[in-house]
């Protein structure tokens, strides 16, 4: 058989460069597998405010460089190759890519969860210049600005909530007459004298050069096109896409227990339902989707997978 890897880790985010790190120090005989570039979620954010110990204009690509560095250093393979299938029948769990098969004792799953897009022009190009997936990540860079949050889900009108500390006014913008959101979230926003709500509406395109700048809305009753343009004071405003996320869960469909919504359910252990698969990160049910609730789900699912080789493989 090819070398038997005492760890395989899936995705090189935060969760899977923490998970790396920490069986790197461990001693253990890991590599990690990453689909493009490492960093996950977090390389598409431009400033990383939330992080203890961040640098001042800390970035995403940044602090995911240095993390993938970190886990280098102690030992821990890293390769860029897409993962396609994975076979955990055996006692020696099986992981294919494009250029072959690898084996491992244990394997820490780390593929996270991509926030739901809207796929309207003008949404890929101005991703971190005004469209942003997370509140908690990027509210504070619109500071006294016009902020819109799309979505009617708990996400949306939790977040527009947290969101009008910082926006001068939070227009939610939710494409039916009614929210999905637990009532008592609703009535939270409804007494919030900054937030309003545009109702029956969707967004067909984002505009902006370099900056948002622009926003056309459409009513879905009347057709009745709005446009939205920043002031000349203000230069631009927020768009905060919070339509739902989807899990990247592709490879563990009917190999894994998955929740209804698609995450992996697992405790404080990171353990999955088959012995030595564990989760990290955003893939697994959680409330807190960050990079330092990933980081440590990553150090968990190390130290459970060490115990998992040196006592029950
Ligand atoms: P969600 O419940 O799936 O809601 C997604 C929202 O986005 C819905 O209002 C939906 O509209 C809208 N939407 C979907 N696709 C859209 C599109 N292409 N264009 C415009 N609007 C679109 O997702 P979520 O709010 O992220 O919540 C996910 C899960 O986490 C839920 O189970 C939620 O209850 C839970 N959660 C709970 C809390 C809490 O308890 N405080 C906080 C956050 C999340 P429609 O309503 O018309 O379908």
């Amino acid at each position: 058989m090819d070398t038997l890897y005492d760890l395989i880790i899936i995705g090189g985010g935060p969760a899977g460069l923490a998970a790396a790190l920490y069986a790197g120090r461990a001693k253990m005989k890991t590599l990690l597998f990453e689909g493009e570039k490492y960093g996950g979620q977090i390389a598409l954010t431009t400033e990383v405010e939330n992080y203890p110990g961040a640098a001042v204009n800390e970035t995403g690509p940044g602090l995911v460089a240095r993390m993938a560095e970190q886990a280098e250093h102690f030992g821990v393979e890293l390769k860029l190759e897409n993962v396609t299938e994975v076979d955990f029948a055996s006692k020696d769990k099986k992981v294919t890519t494009a250029k072959g098969d690898y084996f491992a004792k244990t394997i820490i799953i780390a593929t996270g969860a991509n926030p739901r897009k809207l796929g309207v022009p003008g949404e890929a190009d101005l991703t971190g210049k005004g469209v942003s997936y997370c509140a908690t990540c990027d509210g504070a860079f619109f500071e006294d600005l016009p902020i819109y949050v799309i979505g009617g889900g708990d996400t949306a009108v939790d977040e527009a909530y947290f969101l009008s500390k910082f926006g001068r006014k939070v227009t939610i913008v939710h494409r039916r007459d009614e929210l999905r959101a637990a009532r008592s979230i609703q009535d939270k926003v409804f007494n919030t004298p900054n937030i309003e709500v545009m109702w029956d509406s969707v967004v067909e395109e984002i505009g902006g050069d370099g900056l948002v700048e622009k926003l056309v809305l459409k009513n879905v009753k009347t057709g009745e096109l709005t446009e939205v343009n920043a002031s000349e004071d203000d230069g631009t405003f927020g768009v905060f896409v919070l339509v739902g996320y989807i899990p990247a869960n592709e490879l563990l469909v009917d190999k894994i227990t998955l929740d209804e919504q698609g995450y992996v359910p697992a405790g404080e252990d990171m353990k999955t339902d088959v012995p030595g698969v564990f989760v990290a990160g955003d893939l697994r049910a959680k409330k807190l989707r960050q990079v330092v609730t990933a980081t440590s789900d990553g150090a968990l699912a190390a130290i459970q997978a060490e115990a998992y080789v040196q006592h029950e493989y």
